[in-house]
């Protein structure tokens, strides 16, 4: 059953329409050299096609000035040279020890509280790619946690997931677009199941190392 708010949210999943306000930081209205569109523009068309792709009808309203409606940022990434979704500081360490999780530590997600989308413009050289990568990002901001052995979950890849959007930006999954359903009914964020191997912890600390 959709819970009724009185308060608008940045994000809303409705049955099959997915409604999003985003905010793209200045840097992201430019243009990259060889291209006639703006990383904005290609972050839109990304997250437009891929979920869409999945059976949901979206709506991504662009914001012209970072506004009181309610909304997700989308900025350039600064921490590392990946891409991620990130909740404001203020919401880390609660998160944590509310979740238990660790994929909790940097987005403490809500509804009203889905996070921002930091994108990796300096290593831009593919389209494609740029586009896929804001789709997963996206699907964070829709409750999903991640589904590749990233070091937060100890490098272990959730089974039969090689196909999905978060693990190798494939596609939306018939399951990722359930789990964002249910991330909007129950308001938790959804994590694909995780296993701790001490081995494949060691191995994937000492291949990180050469990376
Ligand atoms: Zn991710």
């Amino acid at each position: 059953m959709a819970r009724k708010r009185n308060k608008p949210l940045p994000v809303t999943v409705d049955g099959n329409n997915i409604k999003a306000y985003l905010y793209f930081h200045k840097s992201l209205e430019g243009t990259p050299e060889g291209y006639d569109e703006t990383y904005a523009d290609m972050c839109v068309n990304g997250i437009t096609r891929y979920w869409s792709e999945a059976g949901f009808n979206v709506e991504i309203i662009r914001l012209k000035e970072s506004l009181k409606v309610p909304h997700v940022k989308v900025l350039p990434a600064k921490l590392t040279r990946t891409s991620y979704v990130m909740s404001p500081a203020w919401r880390w360490i609660w998160g944590f020890f509310k979740n238990f999780h660790p994929e909790a530590m940097m987005l403490n997600w809500s509804p009203s509280n889905p996070g921002n989308i930091h994108l990796n413009l300096r290593f831009f050289k593919d389209k494609n790619r740029f586009e896929r990568v804001s789709a997963h990002e996206f699907g964070h901001v829709l409750g999903l946690g991640d589904a590749y052995g990233a070091h937060y979950r100890f490098f272990y890849e959730a089974p039969g997931t090689e196909d999905y959007m978060m693990n190798h930006n494939r596609k939306v999954s018939p399951e990722e677009a359930l789990m964002v359903k249910r991330a909007h009914e129950t308001g938790k964020m959804q994590y694909f199941p995780m296993k701790f191997s001490a081995r494949k912890y060691a191995s994937g600390l000492r291949k990180k190392r050469k990376t």
